[in-house]
């Protein structure tokens, strides 16, 4: 070994991630990943340096080992419908460009991703990436890819890439330590200390979102596991995807890539090992949760049994999800609010321009009445006519995220003129009304508009249980609901019709239907 910085070496990095609900129709283009996150060359490390990003990590790395890094971009979209073919080629062609130029003097390629991109015309958008990147540099430079742990993973990433790494918690409170191990695994390649290679298997089963959760559940038992086979000699990493499956695609599912230090067969053993025990936990996968109106029961009843100083009942919106595809836009949970009668109540983030509108026309202070919520389609309940109530706050839509959130702590958010609605019983529930689709992970939404979100005896969030990572550690309960929307729970409310199947819980499938190693 070298005293000193170690040599220099020549790497690019681009970071394009979306999360597609190909359920969701309009399709996503380069404007909303601007509206969320667009940053092109040197404004890559300029704004991510130091974040809770997968992109933070590796710049973390390349920083302490005194690499300059090749940045290219980083560019990610709330989630929605399929990326279109100009913006998909827009991004990709900054990485591939960047490549190209340095591909004589090149000693590898680092690309953050998601896993779960569908462009217009591909359903594998990350694999058509990687692969185009592998072709330029051929069979020598190493490629480490890392993902968000809702990846799709193809077989044709496995194949192209050296090395995939996905994040090991959900909320992804991991993501700049995943960029942190990819870079790392890299950086080995590189220097021929490790020659890595992979297997990955596809237990055919489907894990409701928030059986997925890491913290507890069947999903850390899963993650434990990982963990343990982890520290066999010769493995590299081991990656547990649950995948997303509100995306009608062949490449949808559950995955377990391995990789190891260039041994084949213990990446085969470590992968299956880990399918066959997903399999035999299939069931405990699965949940039915309540719907709106019997949720605001119980947490009507339960805040009656509250201590002034408990905390908020945190509640999760599944179906309108904005981070899953979902219009954020729902109104089942908040019309049983105000039918309830519920006092002391929040939901954000709703997305509605029309009334982010009337109530900047009406003023702050003033009373306006206006129809809130399921504006986008038919998916997410009806809108909510003629609601009464006083525009409390108007903002910038402006804020940095504080918590411990999925969302990264750090990261800058810019939802447009944001607008708090106070409405409902003795106008105590607070709706955050937004001209864009963005999520409240972040609990920050809340103080930037004048509420203390610890001071609600409930809040809602569109969210799956992304928002956990902020919100469980104020709240008294959690309560998830099962609400109608393009991001909702329960499979069986969508019609796939590419999927591959048989898939458990959608068919019928006997213990002895998997494995079948062959
Ligand atoms: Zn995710």
């Amino acid at each position: 070994m070298l005293d000193g910085p170690i040599m220099s070496h020549t790497i690019v990095v681009g970071a394009f991630a979306h999360e597609t609900n190909t359920f969701v129709p309009e399709p996503v283009t380069r404007a909303d990943f601007q509206a969320r996150e667009e940053h092109l060359y040197e404004a890559v490390p300029e704004n991510l340096r130091g974040t809770e990003t997968a992109v933070g990590g590796v710049i973390n790395v390349a920083d302490e080992e005194e690499i300059d890094l090749i940045h290219t971009v980083s560019a990610f979209a709330t989630p929605g419908g399929v990326v279109d073919d100009e913006t998909y080629e827009f991004y990709t062609d900054l990485i591939l460009d960047a490549v190209k130029e340095n591909v004589e003097e090149l000693d590898g390629v680092m690309l953050p991703l998601h896993g779960a991109m569908v462009t217009e015309s591909d359903s594998d958008g990350e694999g058509r990436l990687i692969q185009a990147v592998r072709d330029v540099v051929g069979e020598e430079i190493p490629i480490v890819v890392t993902l968000d742990l809702h990846g799709n993973v193809s077989e044709r990433m496995v194949e192209a890439a050296d090395a995939l790494v996905a994040y090991e918690t959900y909320p992804h409170l991991d993501k700049a330590k995943t960029g942190e191990r990819g870079m790392r695994l890299l950086l080995k390649a590189i220097e021929d200390d490790i020659d890595p290679t992979m297997h990955m298997e596809r237990p055919p089963t489907i894990a409701y979102q928030p059986k997925a959760y890491t913290p507890s559940g069947p999903m850390a038992e899963v993650m434990d596991r990982a963990r343990h086979l982890e520290q066999r000699s010769g493995v590299l990493k081991v990656s547990v995807l649950p995948g997303f499956y509100h995306a009608d695609i062949p490449e949808m599912g559950f995955t377990i890539p391995v990789v190891t230090d260039d041994d084949p067969d213990l990446a085969r053993e470590i992968s299956r090992e880990l399918a066959e025990f997903v399999w035999t936990m299939r069931e405990e996968f699965v949940e039915e949760y309540p719907k709106p109106a019997e949720a605001i029961q119980k947490a009507n009843k339960l805040r009656a049994e509250m201590d002034p100083e408990d905390g908020p009942i945190v509640m999760a919106e599944f179906g309108s999800n904005p981070g899953g595809g979902g219009a954020s836009d729902g109104t089942t949970v908040l019309r049983e609010f105000l039918d309830q009668g519920v006092e002391n109540a929040g939901w954000a983030i709703m997305y509605d321009p029309e009334a982010v509108e009337q109530c900047i026309d009406a003023g702050v202070g003033n009373r306006v009445t206006i129809d809130i919520g399921g504006k986008t389609d038919d998916n997410h309940g009806e809108t909510i006519k003629d609601v009464d109530g006083y525009v409390k706050a108007i903002t910038d839509g402006r804020y940095v995220n504080t918590g411990t959130s999925h969302s990264g702590k750090g990261v800058q958010n810019d939802i447009g003129t944001t607008v708090r609605f106070q409405c409902g019983a003795n106008d105590s529930v607070t709706v955050v009304l937004a001209p864009t689709r963005a999520s409240a992970f972040d609990a920050e939404i809340w103080r930037h508009i004048g509420q203390p979100p610890e001071r609600l005896d409930m809040i809602c969030i569109p969210s799956l249980i992304a928002f956990l990572g902020d919100y469980e550690p104020m709240s008294s309960e959690v309560i998830l609901i099962d609400t109608p929307g393009t991001s909702a729970v329960n499979p069986a409310r969508f019609d796939y019709e590419r999927i591959p199947r048989p898939l458990y819980p959608l068919d019928d499938l006997a213990d002895d239907d998997y494995p079948d190693w062959g």
